[in-house]
């Protein structure tokens, strides 16, 4: 068994970022699970298939092969033999990542692999349910959030810098709009874990989160 660290929380709470950087520090492994859920999303995309559509969504999960490879450390997901890690943050595959991970076929199909991927190696995997659900027997588990406002600006800021024309108000409504979906579905909704420690990050630097994980890691050693 590896040694499981579970990042859960909202959309934009800076989740993969801080995973990162406390992976990278640890020397663990990264596991971002959105992106299965995303690259599960593209294969759906790629058939013309909506999200109001589960009876041809249910069986597609059938054809979906998708595995975890790391390239100089970074993961890449491939889909049916097909590296499609490039498409993953596309706006159009997020909004039917969230929309279509509320089907428990889907959420199924992925559950063995999220487990298979921290059996064999110490992780550090960040997700909606991973503390919950995913890996509920996780060494430290960490609820990390942040105000909306605070999310929805540092999108905002992060598309500015990318030259990416956006509107602050939408961001922020789809954000709401995430956290409604994710944490009102009936599979495994979005929740903080009894045992999970609630992080609000709308205050604290990558550093400073960073760094409050490590000391629960080291608390937990002890
Ligand atoms: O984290 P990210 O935005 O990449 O996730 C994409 C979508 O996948 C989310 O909107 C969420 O609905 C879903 N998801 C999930 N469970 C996870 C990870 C992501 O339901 N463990």
């Amino acid at each position: 068994m590896g040694y499981n660290i579970a990042i859960d929380g909202p959309s934009g709470a800076g989740k993969s970022t801080i995973a990162k950087q406390v992976a990278k520090e640890l020397g663990f492994i990264y596991v971002d699970t959105g992106a299965l859920y995303r690259a599960m999303a593209v294969h759906f995309l790629k058939q013309g298939l909506t999200a109001e559509q589960p009876e041809k969504i249910i069986p597609a999960c059938q054809s979906a092969e998708i595995t975890i490879v790391y390239e100089n450390g970074k993961q890449q997901v491939i889909l049916n033999g097909e590296n499609v890690t490039g498409m993953l943050r596309e706006e159009a595959v997020g909004n039917m990542a969230s929309r279509t991970s509320a089907i428990p076929e889907v959420r199924a199909k992925l559950l063995n692999l999220q487990r298979e991927m921290a059996k064999k190696q110490n992780v550090v995997m960040d997700g909606r349910d991973i503390g919950t659900n995913v890996l509920p027997d996780a060494k430290v588990k960490i609820y990390l959030t942040a105000s909306v406002e605070t999310r929805a600006a540092r999108r905002y800021n992060e598309l500015v810098e990318k030259g990416v024309a956006c509107d602050y108000e939408t961001i922020a409504k789809d954000i709401e709009e995430r956290d409604r979906r994710d944490m009102t579905r009936e599979m495994a909704p979005l929740k903080q874990a009894e045992d999970a420690v609630y992080v609000d990050s709308s205050d604290m630097t990558i550093d400073e989160v960073t760094a409050k994980i490590k000391s629960l890691v080291e608390q937990e050693e002890a």
